[in-house]
């Protein structure tokens, strides 16, 4: 697949915000600092599309971006960014899982971990979550550049270990600063769409 055309179409907190459920979305979720917004960026081909975590003040939203006019790719805030508020991560979560138990044109949650670290409890949780859902299935390893061939399938083996993937589960390794893994990604989601 090839993404001629990808912009913000909305950002919301609540669901009278969201746009409306005309096509498709896959969303992307993700500890704060995994590398979400550079991934989204290099998937969409757009520099600034999603904006990078240099700021971790940034404001915590879902942001909806339409994407060729078919389908939508949904940011879903950075979690466990620990210098906050328990009741300010609480109600982002609450912000997370509203949208995830009633969006009715939710195909799929990509979830991004970062191929250095085995899943926090966090990242177990949430693809758990996703399990729950059926919105599981697709695991990003983020920053691949920072770990060697060797070490890549070894890192790969404790992700599946520790989220508990099953072997169809597909887990992606894609570095945004080489520039890598992306195509894998975009034939992925081009198969979910069309299936
Ligand atoms: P977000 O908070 O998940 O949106 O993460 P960002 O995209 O803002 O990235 C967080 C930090 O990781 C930034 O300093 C990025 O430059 C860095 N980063 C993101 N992707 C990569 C990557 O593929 N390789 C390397 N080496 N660093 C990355």
């Amino acid at each position: 697949m090839i993404i001629k055309k990808a912009d913000i179409e909305t950002v919301a907190v609540k669901p009278s915000q969201y746009p409306e459920t005309d096509i498709p979305e896959i969303a992307f979720a993700g500890r704060s600092n995994v590398g979400k917004s550079s991934l989204l960026n290099l998937l969409t081909n757009r520099r600034n599309l999603a904006r990078t975590s240099g700021n971790p003040g940034k404001t915590r939203t879902i942001n909806f971006y339409r994407v060729n006019d078919d389908f939508r790719i949904v940011d879903l805030p950075g979690y466990g960014y620990a210098k906050i508020s328990r009741s300010q991560s609480e109600g982002w979560g609450q912000m997370i899982e509203t949208y995830l138990e009633g969006r009715t044109t939710l195909l799929k949650v990509v979830q991004l971990v970062d191929i250095r670290h085995e899943p926090s409890a966090q990242d177990v949780q949430m693809y758990n979550y996703l399990r729950h859902f059926g919105l599981d299935g697709i695991v990003v390893a983020t920053k691949a550049d920072k770990v060697s061939t060797n070490e890549k399938q070894k890192c790969i083996s404790v992700i599946r270990k520790t989220l508990g993937l099953s072997a169809e589960d597909k887990v992606i390794p894609v570095s945004a600063l080489k520039r890598t893994g992306h195509e894998v990604l975009l034939e992925e989601l081009e198969h979910l769409l069309a299936s």
